[in-house]
């Protein structure tokens, strides 16, 4: 689960990283209200920033910075009008409706900061950069070796020592370096405590040097955290800051009746129990020239409301042009499936192409039911196995 930059900040803020004041807003008049408010009380730069679960903002025209009540008017205005469209959005863009109102900064040199997974070790790893900022994807690409990586030990997490080293190596000088290992300690923390599989600030910047700071100031500017789906169960606090508008409606329709659903790019909608099934479900229709157009699994214990529900959201994907129902029926039965079929027909109507391969459980039942309901499915295609179910629906979708 992703959450909002502001958001973020917040949780930074409260694990000790230093963050410039901002506030959430939803309005042009609230944004200008909020912008006003920062530059009445000394604030001579105020920067607006889409609140969307995707970065590429600064590129997009989706970061301004203002230093007039008029010119935050229209970077609300067209925020709040326009999508955003980056490399990390779909093609038709993202609706924007929050806004972040915060204090600017001048920025002396800008850093990147994150602990992630590093999957081939099997830690957690600190990474950073002296080359942060928004073309950190293509320092990562051209000179990796300007990527500072420590892996963490499992248990301790971030030591100081290991967020003092990294700091010399980033080349950070005086009170630079307690700042960094600050941030670096929070960004760990919250890592730790919340589960997250990515908290990561890029830019991490440095302010020019001033009488009050005479080694500039470390601020996180920007933030984007990922946690752990299957811990929010014990981070209520984090999943109360899901934002349903930058979920897929249909991936939280099928949350809702116990169906674990992903949406993919292709044509062929799969309708399938067991996630490895599911999987080679997926690969088996790849083989054969055909592209699925979700991951569907229903589970073992799916009713038939559960299943006719899967078959809706399918089938709602304007993108399917067949389905394919691959059930190995162990505790689930796969009668239960038929009913669902004959249902959703009855509900739905499977205007492409279906092809049903079950296979264990009731299945004698279940073929019953569907022979005598065929007339009501003229679309399906029964198969034996697997290979010849897949064969199938690729066919009837290519031809
Ligand atoms: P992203 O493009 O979605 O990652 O959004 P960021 O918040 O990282 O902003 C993109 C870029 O805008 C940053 O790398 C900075 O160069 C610039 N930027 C963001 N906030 C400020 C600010 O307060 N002051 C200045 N001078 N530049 C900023
Ligand atoms: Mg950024």
């Amino acid at each position: 689960m992703k959450i909002h930059e502001y958001q973020a900040r917040t949780l930074l803020q409260e694990a000790g990283a230093p963050v410039p004041p901002g506030a959430m807003t939803e309005t042009v008049d609230e944004t200008v209200r909020e912008a006003a408010r920062l530059l009445d009380s000394g604030a001579d730069l105020v920067v607006i920033k889409a609140q969307v679960h995707a970065g590429g903002r600064g590129k997009a025209g989706f970061v301004k910075l203002i230093r007039t009540k008029e010119e935050a008017l229209q970077a609300a205005e067209f925020m709040l009008s326009n999508r955003m469209v980056s490399p990390q959005t779909p093609p038709e863009g993202l609706e924007v409706s929050r806004l972040l109102v915060a204090a600017g900064v001048d920025i002396e040199a800008e850093y990147y900061l994150a602990v992630t997974l590093d999957r081939s070790r099997g830690t957690y790893t600190l990474i950073a950069s002296a080359e942060g900022g928004v073309e950190i994807e293509k320092v990562a690409e051209e000179s990796p070796e300007l990527i500072l990586k420590e892996p963490l030990d499992p248990l301790l997490g971030l030591q100081v020592w290991q967020a003092r080293k990294m700091a010399f190596n980033l080349g950070l000088k005086g009170k630079q370096i307690g700042q960094a290992v600050k941030a670096m300690m929070a960004v760990d923390a919250i890592r730790q405590s919340k589960d997250a599989g990515l908290v990561e600030i890029n830019p991490l910047v440095i302010t020019p040097a001033s009488a009050a700071h005479p080694d500039g100031q470390v601020l996180a500017i920007d933030a984007k955290l990922n946690f752990d789906d299957n811990a929010l169960f014990r981070n209520k606090d984090i999943h109360a800051l899901a934002d349903p508008a930058e979920e897929d409606p249909s991936e939280l329709h099928a949350q809702k009746f116990g169906l674990s659903y992903v949406a993919l790019d292709g044509n062929i909608g799969c309708l399938v129990n067991g996630a490895g099934l599911a999987m080679s479900t997926m690969d088996i229709i790849k083989l054969h020239g055909g592209d699925p157009a979700n991951f569907l699994d229903v589970g073992g214990s799916a009713d038939r409301e559960a299943v006719t529900e899967a078959f809706r959201i399918i089938l709602s994907d304007k993108k399917v042009k067949g389905v394919l129902v691959n059930i190995f029926g162990g505790i689930m039965q796969c009668d239960t499936i038929a009913e669902a079929i004959v249902e959703s027909a009855q509900a739905v109507g499977f205007d492409v192409p279906l092809v049903v391969r079950l296979e264990g459980t009731n299945v004698e039942n279940a073929r019953r039911i569907l022979e005598e309901k065929k007339s009501e499915l003229p679309t399906m295609h029964s198969a034996d196995d697997l290979t010849e179910a897949a064969k199938t629906v690729c066919n009837l979708v290519s031809g």
